[in-house]
Order: structure tokens, then C-alpha cells, then sequence
């Protein structure tokens, strides 16, 4: 499998603002690690744990993303380094992050994750709750966390059209959340685009790129 080449191919076509998060998830570290040595930083990955085993194991100037749904209970085990936390779509979730984060001293980085897919099974927030989150006062007493953004994603469809509306909803989100900027709320990324679709989300506005499959190939989940 030729990850260095998939990964060459994918950054040679991005815009300069925009980021490739490496989605890693399932996979070994031997696969990583080519990915790391030909450049590649940014991991993401969407089960704690497995993110945990991969910090532990791998070079210290990684910077590990939490992209899948955050159970509370499971916070303090990334706390200590993860980089980007995507998935937060609660306040009880933040207030949790916020507690771990002083535990250890830092700041930790988090993305709102909005719901704009029409698909049930997708988590996130409604773009107007997101909006009475950040002027909230339980918000604004949370002093280590920063919310960076919105992440997003799409409805699982051929219809790019459908897609395309799902994309522009998150930048308009993107666009409302925007005067609302305070200290903890510095809204520079949107997350959205994945294999599948990532062009199309650079084009209605995306700064950061989730991609796994074309980098590493299939996921086998059997295993
Ligand atoms: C798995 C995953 C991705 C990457 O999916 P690919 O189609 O393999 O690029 C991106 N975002 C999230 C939230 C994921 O869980």
C-alpha cells in the first residue's frame, strides 16, 4: 500500500489553508508511522483508547485529534495531550473537558460539532443551540477550554447536491457563530470533508480535512 503516495497526491492538490488531518483510526502504528515519516503531524482518530495506545507508542511531536463522539468518562485519558477535540456537542461535555484540562495545567482546543446531515444517527448540535452555548454564562466560566470551530459531517449519499447544502449550512453556521469571538471562543477552523467528499468541502469553505481510506486504505473492521 502506498501511503506516502496517497499522501503526497492528497497535499499536492490542497489550498494553503487548508489541513489534512490524517484519519488513522484502526489502523497499525506501522502504517502511521509511514505516514509519519513521510511528513505527516496531524492523527486523527475516533476511540480514545486506541488514540492513547498510538501517543504512548509513537514520536512525541504528533499532534493527536479526537474526531469520533466523546463519552465524559473517558476525557481524563487524552486530557493530557490530545491537540483538537471535534466532536463536542454538549455543555456538560465541555465543562468535563474543562475540568480534566486544569487537572493538567493546559488549555485544550475544541470544535462544536454541528448536525447538519438530515441522517438520524448523526450527533451534533442545532446551529441556533450552538449559538445560545457560546453567549451562555456556564460557557464563559470555562477558562481552559477554547472553542477553534464547527465540525461537520455530511449525509451518507451519492447526491452531491445534498451534500454541497449540508456543506454550506456548517460555513453558514461558521459565518453567525463568527462575531460572537471572546476569549474562549476563536473560530478559525471548519471541519468537514472527508475521502469521499473533500474537494467539495474545500469548495463551500472547509480549513480542515478529515481523510482516512484514501491515506491508508480500506478499514477492516473484522479484525
Ligand atoms: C472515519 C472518519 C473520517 C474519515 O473517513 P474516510 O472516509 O475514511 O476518509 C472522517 N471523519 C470522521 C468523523 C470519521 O469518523
Amino acid at each position: 500500500m502506498a501511503i506516502k503516495e496517497n499522501l503526497n497526491y492528497i497535499k499536492s492538490s490542497l489550498p494553503k489553508h487548508v489541513t489534512l488531518v490524517a484519519v488513522s483510526k484502526t489502523k497499525p502504528i506501522s502504517d502511521l508511522m509511514e505516514a509519519y515519516n513521510a511528513g505527516q503531524r496531524i492523527f486523527g482518530e475516533n476511540k480514545i483508547q486506541e488514540m492513547a495506545d498510538k501517543h504512548e507508542a509513537m514520536p512525541k511531536d504528533i499532534e493527536w485529534q479526537m474526531i469520533g463522539h466523546v463519552q465524559k468518562n473517558k476525557v481524563k485519558y487524552m486530557a493530557p495531550f490530545v491537540s483538537l477535540i471535534h466532536g463536542v456537542d454538549d455543555i456538560k461535555l465541555l465543562e468535563e473537558i474543562n475540568k480534566q484540562a486544569i487537572k493538567h495545567d493546559r488549555v485544550i482546543d475544541c470544535l462544536l460539532q454541528i448536525k447538519i446531515a438530515s441522517e438520524d444517527s448523526k450527533f451534533g448540535m442545532k446551529p441556533n443551540d450552538a449559538s445560545d452555548l457560546i453567549q451562555s454564562e456556564v460557557f464563559s466560566e470555562l477558562k481552559n477550554i477554547r472553542i477553534m470551530g464547527v465540525m461537520g459531517m455530511a449525509t451518507f449519499t451519492d447526491d452531491e447536491n445534498q451534500i454541497k447544502k449540508e456543506f454550506q449550512l456548517l460555513k453558514h453556521t461558521f459565518n453567525t457563530l463568527k462575531p460572537l469571538e471572546s476569549f474562549n471562543f476563536k473560530p478559525e477552523i471548519i471541519s468537514m470533508g472527508m475521502s469521499g467528499d473533500y474537494q467539495l468541502a474545500i469548495e463551500c469553505g472547509s480549513t480542515m480535512i478529515r481523510v482516512g481510506s484514501s491515506i491508508f486504505g480500506e478499514r477492516d473492521y473484522s479484525i
